[in-house]
């Protein structure tokens, strides 16, 4: 029975529609924002080198802050000195002839914040690990953000001028995350610096332009620009003012600009130390006046041709209301539909990430997932730590598709506000075996439904009818409960339990009925079972699918 309000889905709406002659087509759902962000690719031949994007993570007290701060100040000339108090959120510096743009917010959320679009601002990020305390759980977090994001790390060993610091324990730490040092053999660039003393900024500057090099970074200066927002807010005076890390392209005075929601033209650009300036190029930060909101952090900005094109831009955007377009451009995962995804080609790995009471657990479940990989999908383990689920596992799950496998441990209460927001999957489980089968099965696209025994109700024997063909049947009284057809049944005699199987038929009378409800009587006969006797108990029950 259905009601003005009730919703049909396409199948039964499609056959209502056929009865009137229409042959309807399901609404094909196109990603406008997709098609809005489309940007075309630059030919070879336009590219050219840009300075490297650099972002600052570690575990707190570890220094980030401080190291920012000396970066920025060993590079001030005594000119500028007097003059920094802009804050713009990101800024350059110049070793030798050459720049380096650093994100000036520490911490992953930024991070995360800014792929959201698949816009990745960070081509580098400089992982800062105290030499006197050594790797820490959020050093952890940031290696495998940063693995994750596919962004190279290049290694601060921080604090070297205090008398705890042992550099070489800190490397040997590291090696236990995949990360081994390049005098140790590996590829891992490990630099000991003391943001105190300003020991050792520079090798580290240098250290990144050398990464930066290895990976060639370039880009078109001569095209309409393309960025991405680092932070925006209203200033009182001025407006929205929004910082911008302009990737592709050069954006000028007077250029018409989009961002998220807001549109407008550039009526004046500041750089990172005040100076207003007339144009700004690839790697380049700088602080835009002109447009009509506040965009938000991690947005693309694009600089259309045309001021109509800047606001259809604009409108579209919210149009298609933030929540939504988050939700269609991170496809999320979870292992009901991991086989789906297998099948349709959109998946080649499954990232998980595990969390566990004790360490030794976390190894025992990490050792038993990865053997499941196979040729069609590799089990990925992106991050794993011994502890409560947080919200830090969540966003990394949520940024890079990932399955949250908790073995003994749970998500405390904003990791699972988080996960609900994000649909992210968290899946708890206290027996290793469970973890390994659920995700096999998932694998194999066979995760099944889990049931649960639902008891209907109970019925008494009260007396036996033989009906040739058929058997016996009995005739009973319902107890409590209803007895509902083809359920399954349990007989027990004085106690103990003598058949357990189905319900074959289930009758009024002479009729055939759906259920019986208790205090009536009724006429069971139990498929493949005759051996009843008066004063059997029976008793039906039946599965019902709970949610994972
Ligand atoms: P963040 O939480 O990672 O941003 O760390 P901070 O930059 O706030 O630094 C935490 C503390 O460590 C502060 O008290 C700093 O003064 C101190 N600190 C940072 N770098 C150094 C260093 O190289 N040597 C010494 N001795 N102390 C440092």
């Amino acid at each position: 029975m259905l009601t003005v309000n009730s919703e049909l889905d396409f199948e039964s709406a499609g056959e209502i529609a056929l009865e009137y002659n229409f042959d309807p087509e399901p609404e094909e759902k196109e990603d406008v924002i997709g098609k809005l962000l489309e940007d075309i690719e630059d030919a070879e031949e336009t590219l050219v080198a840009r300075p490297p994007v650099v972002c600052v993570m570690g575990h707190v007290d570890h220094g980030k802050t401080s190291l920012l701060d000396a970066i920025r100040h060993t590079n001030v000339t005594d000119r500028e000195a007097g003059g920094i108090t802009q804050h713009i959120g990101a800024y350059m510096v110049k070793l030798k002839d050459r720049q380096i743009t650093f994100l000036d917010t520490p911490g992953h959320e930024a991070f995360t914040a800014m792929r959201m679009r698949g816009a990745n601002s960070t081509d580098i990020a400089i992982l800062v690990v105290a030499a006197d305390d050594g790797v820490k759980p959020q050093t952890v977090e940031a290696i495998n953000h940063a693995k994750a994001a596919g962004v190279e790390l290049v290694v601060a060993i921080n604090k070297i001028d205090k008398p705890g610091a042992d550099v070489n324990r800190v490397k040997q730490e590291l090696t236990e995350y995949g990360l081994v040092a390049e005098d140790w053999g590996g590829s891992t660039i490990c630099v000991p610096v003391s943001a105190k003393s300003k020991e050792g900024i520079e090798d580290l500057l240098e250290m990144v332009l050398l990464t930066a090099d290895v990976q060639e970074l370039r880009a078109n200066p001569n095209r309409q620009a393309r960025g991405v927002v680092i932070e925006a807010q209203l200033d009182k005076g001025r407006g929205a003012v929004a910082t911008v890390l302009i990737q592709k392209g050069t954006l000028h005075v007077g250029d018409f600009i989009a961002a998220g929601s807001a549109y407008g033209k550039v009526r004046a650009m500041m750089d990172d130390k005040g100076n207003r300036v007339k144009e700004a190029g690839p790697s380049t930060p700088v602080e835009i006046l002109g447009l009509n909101g506040v965009p938000m952090a991690g947005e693309v900005c694009v600089s259309p041709k045309t001021d109509r094109e800047a606001r259809e831009f604009a409108e579209t955007f919210i149009k298609e209301s933030r929540e939504k377009m988050i939700e269609d451009t991170k496809l999320r995962m979870s292992l009901e539909d991991l086989y789906s995804q297998i099948q349709r080609g959109n998946l080649k790995e499954l990232n998980i990430i595990i969390k566990a009471d004790v360490a030794g657990s976390v190894e025992a479940v990490k050792q038993s997932l990865l053997k499941l990989s196979n040729e069609e999908v590799v089990v990925k383990c992106i991050h794993e730590a011994a502890g409560a689920i947080n919200e830090s596992d969540v966003i990394l799950a949520s940024a890079s598709n990932a399955v949250i496998i908790g073995f003994n441990v749970k998500p405390d209460a904003v990791a699972k506000e988080t996960a609900e927001r994000e649909n992210v999957d968290i899946r708890l489980y206290s027996v290793i075996y469970d973890v390994i089968a659920d995700v096999k099965r998932a694998m194999k696209g066979m995760l099944d439904p889990i049931y649960e025994e639902k008891v209907l109700g109970h019925a008494e024997i009260r007396q036996i009818f033989k009906a040739s063909g058929v058997g016996n049947i009995a005739g009973s009284y319902v107890l409590d409960g209803v007895i509902q057809r083809g359920c399954k049944v349990r007989i027990s005699r004085e106690g103990t339990q003598i058949y357990e199987g189905e319900l074959a038929s289930l009758k009024r009378f002479k009729d055939d009925v759906k259920e019986v409800r208790s205090g009536f009587e009724c006429g069971l006969v139990f498929e493949k079972f005759n051996d009843i006797q008066e004063l059997d108990i029976m008793e039906a029950y039946t599965m019902v699918e709970v949610p994972r």
